[in-house]
């Protein structure tokens, strides 16, 4: 045991990210793709591990937002066709060609950025695909249907850039009642009929909707608009990739039941024990007071690790496959848990911040009630130092 370089750490089941996708995969229909995102360091779970284990599980897309990303991803992963969602930057252009990327791109500047590097790189004409993203309704990025015959134009028999794919997000794909997505759809519809009229030729791939537009009411509505096209659907997943379904409000009956199997475990170990008496405080501005004799456990894992300080006093973790609260503030570096109830507590024990032990499970969606945030942002606060070690 190594309390002193590695006092908390990530344990990543690279083999339950394949099942998850091979999982997933089987939801969606045959024909349809399904890219893994693995943005932000893989959901806070490590590009290095993940990406890897996405292409073993049969994944032929990756997807990232930056071009940096999407560069290092290539680094991980020689033959994946690899998608930069953001954009292409001033200056990214040579970066993506050079790391055959594909970009999602929806202004004149990407345009351009793009067709000079791909122009002094010796590119033919229609010979370096991108996706072309529309903005459908929730105005982050895209272009609007307004301004898409003149983006489109662009894309001329001498551009060595061609369309791929015609890519949007649907933003609200975990409300079951399908009101936003079925707007977002039609427009898409709209979107689809003027690229086809042009470039249907050049088009593979309808890619739109997240995890829960396939664990959710949005997957039907997406495949059947890519036939009208003759076209792929794609979906890009994800959290469910990462074994955390996520909430479709409300709940969809005849949804698909994925089996999905969390990724990830964040654990520590016991650094102190002491006992305390009754009247004792117990952290920062004593906001906990021991009414009889306590025994507490001290962790090396705080706030700055990735352990919300909105946990304090109001969560417990896992030690000796029992739940242990959290007594105090969160601290820094810190925090106390009340091991009083739990015999046997040693030096050096193993914690579960998140994930199981024993019988007990601790889930990212509980630690996002308890946060009051969401699971993506849980795992994505999972410091750097936190070390991400493959089991
Ligand atoms: C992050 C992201 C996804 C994946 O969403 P999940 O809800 O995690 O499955 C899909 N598409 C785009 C454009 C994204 O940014």
């Amino acid at each position: 045991m190594s309390l002193t370089t590695r006092p908390s750490w990530a344990e990543i089941d690279t083999r339950a990210l394949e099942e998850n996708y091979r999982q997933l995969r089987s939801l969606a229909p045959a024909h349809a793709e399904c890219m893994a995102i693995v943005k932000a360091n893989a959901y806070g779970h490590s590009l290095a591990l993940c990406a890897p284990a996405a292409v073993r599980a049969g994944a032929q897309w990756l997807g990232v937002t930056s071009v940096e990303e999407a560069a290092e991803t290539r680094s991980y992963c020689p033959e994946a066709r690899i998608l930069a969602i953001g954009g292409v930057l001033p200056a990214h252009g040579a970066s993506v060609v050079e790391n055959k990327l594909t970009p999602s791109l929806w202004t004149l500047q990407h345009i351009e950025e793009l067709e000079a590097a791909a122009r002094a790189a010796g590119i033919g004409p229609r010979s370096f695909a991108v996706y072309l993203e529309i903005d459908t309704g929730m105005s982050r990025q895209g272009v609007g249907l307004d301004e898409l015959p003149a983006i489109l134009a662009r894309f001329t028999a001498e551009s060595p850039l061609f369309p791929e794919a015609v890519m949007t997000h649907l933003y609200a794909s975990d409300e079951s009642n399908g009101v936003k997505s079925g707007e977002q759809v039609l427009r898409l519809k709209e979107a689809l009929r003027v690229v086809t009229a042009t470039h249907a030729g050049q088009l593979r791939y309808v890619s739109a909707g997240s995890s829960a537009a396939l664990l959710g009411n949005d997957s039907h509505p997406i495949v059947a608009l890519a036939g009208e096209f003759h076209l792929q659907p794609m979906f890009r997943l994800g959290l469910a990739l990462y074994g955390v379904a996520p909430r479709i409000v409300p709940p969809v009956a005849s949804a698909p039941q994925a089996d999905l199997k969390p990724v990830l475990a964040w654990k520590t170990r016991v650094a102190d024990l002491r006992t305390i008496p009754a009247g004792a405080e117990i952290g920062y501005n004593g906001t906990f007071t021991a009414t009889e004799p306590m025994r507490l456990a001290l962790l090396p894992v705080g706030y700055a690790d990735g352990l919300s300080r909105r946990l304090g006093n109001d969560f417990s973790l896992l030690v000796g496959g029992q739940r242990a609260p959290l007594v105090g503030r969160v601290s820094m570096d810190q925090v106390v848990l009340d091991v009083t109830e739990i015999p046997g507590v040693e030096f050096g024990d193993e914690v579960v911040i998140l994930g199981g032990q024993g019988d007990e499970n601790i889930s990212a969606y509980e630690h996002a009630d308890a946060a009051g945030t969401i699971p993506w942002e849980i795992f994505t606060s999972i410091a750097p130092r936190v070390e991400r070690i493959a089991i």
